[in-house]
């Protein structure tokens, strides 16, 4: 039986390795993973969708594969978040009700320094003897030693808090490095991008790349705060991802700016899918939620081009930004080239 698994798994490695390097895919462990299932063809929803990105692109963007990785082989950020949160809440629940035990010892503390002061005026009114004296310092002796114990099982407990917390930003911070996406629109992030266009220019394949930039957001910002500008900026984005079909993939590139990678695709239809992009968000109007206002006539230029056999990403960027540049300067609301 073990020998079977042993023979199964060299035979689909040793199709899954050839494929890998036919799909620009890096040697790492999750896409030995994504590629072994692949191969074993052990789910075959995903097998579809792989094949389908491989039949637009021409090979395996990194972000699509990584993505394909996260929801089908393996979910392995989600439970790095998922556990990284019920460590806090741990964490928290441990500090919080130790201080409550230190708050009801406090309060039991002063309550019996009251007492044993009542205790004393006594003895001067009712001439007690020096034994009832002495119970009364002894309980107060016991007592303080009793809550010197507990604020400093607290501050043991700060102490530990404070490095759990540290060593928990560091998981977060390296569990933020692995996103594909962006938390404010769910797009694609930056990183993904630049992944994707350095693997897809490196193998030369057919593609065009646009740029999109928000016109006069800054203008929206000061106008109605950057809260709002937020909003917008998920109401542009939906509107984006609801447009790219036909294995468009849309990034957010930076604040206000998008961009996308069109495979397989002239330049000619990259320019009207922009195009249609454009006219997309012209129909959008955000409520601004404090004064119950509408604001529509939110625009954006657009820069379009296609790869050249050769041609680096930064000199495609390049050019993609020159046109969205150009754009703005004749009036803006445009793809450029026309
Ligand atoms: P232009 O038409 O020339 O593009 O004008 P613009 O005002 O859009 O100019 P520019 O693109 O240079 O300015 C971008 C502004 O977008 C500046 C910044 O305050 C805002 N911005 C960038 N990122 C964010 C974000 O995440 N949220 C919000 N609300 N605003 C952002
Ligand atoms: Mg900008
Ligand atoms: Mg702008």
């Amino acid at each position: 039986m073990l020998d079977d698994d042993f023979k199964k798994s060299t035979a689909n490695l040793k199709k899954a390795v050839p494929l890998m390097m036919q799909n620009h895919v890096a040697a790492t462990p999750a896409n030995y993973a994504l590629w072994y299932t692949y191969v074993d063809n052990a789910i075959p929803e995903m097998n579809q969708e792989l094949d389908d990105i491989i039949e637009n692109y021409g090979l395996c963007p990194p972000a699509a594969g990584k993505q394909l990785y996260d929801s089908f082989v393996a979910s392995h950020s989600e439970t790095n978040m998922k556990e990284l949160k019920a460590n806090v809440e741990v964490l928290v629940n441990q500090v919080a009700s130790s201080m409550t035990d230190t708050l009801s010892d406090t309060s039991h503390f002063s309550d019996v320094i009251d007492k044993s002061f009542e205790n004393l005026e006594r003895f001067e009114d009712q001439a007690m003897s020096i034994e009832d004296v002495t119970k009364v310092v002894r309980q107060l002796i016991s007592e303080s030693k009793e809550i010197r114990n507990s604020t400093s099982f607290l501050n043991t407990q700060l102490e530990t808090a404070a490095c759990e917390i540290q060593r928990l930003k560091e998981q977060l911070a390296e569990v933020q490095q692995d996103a594909l996406f962006d938390g404010l629109t769910s797009l694609y992030n930056r990183r993904s991008f630049d992944n994707d266009i350095n693997v897809l220019c490196e193998a030369e394949q057919t593609m065009c790349l646009i740029l999109a930039d928000i016109d006069h957001f800054k203008n929206l910002n000061d106008t109605y705060g950057h809260l709002f500008g937020d909003a917008v900026l998920k109401g542009i984005a939906k509107r984006f991802q609801l447009s790219s079909r036909d294995g468009i993939h849309a990034y957010r590139y930076g604040g206000e700016e998008f961009a996308f990678i069109v495979p397989n695709k002239q330049l000619r239809i990259a320019r009207q899918f922009a195009d249609s992009l454009r006219r997309s968000i012209e129909k959008l109007s955000v409520k601004d939620r404090r004064s119950g206002e509408s604001i529509g006539s939110i625009t954006a230029s657009f820069g379009v081009a296609e790869l050249q056999p050769g041609e680096s990403p930064e000199s495609l960027i390049e050019r993609v930004d020159k046109l969205l540049y150009e754009a703005k300067q004749l009036g803006r609301n445009r793809v450029m080239p026309i």
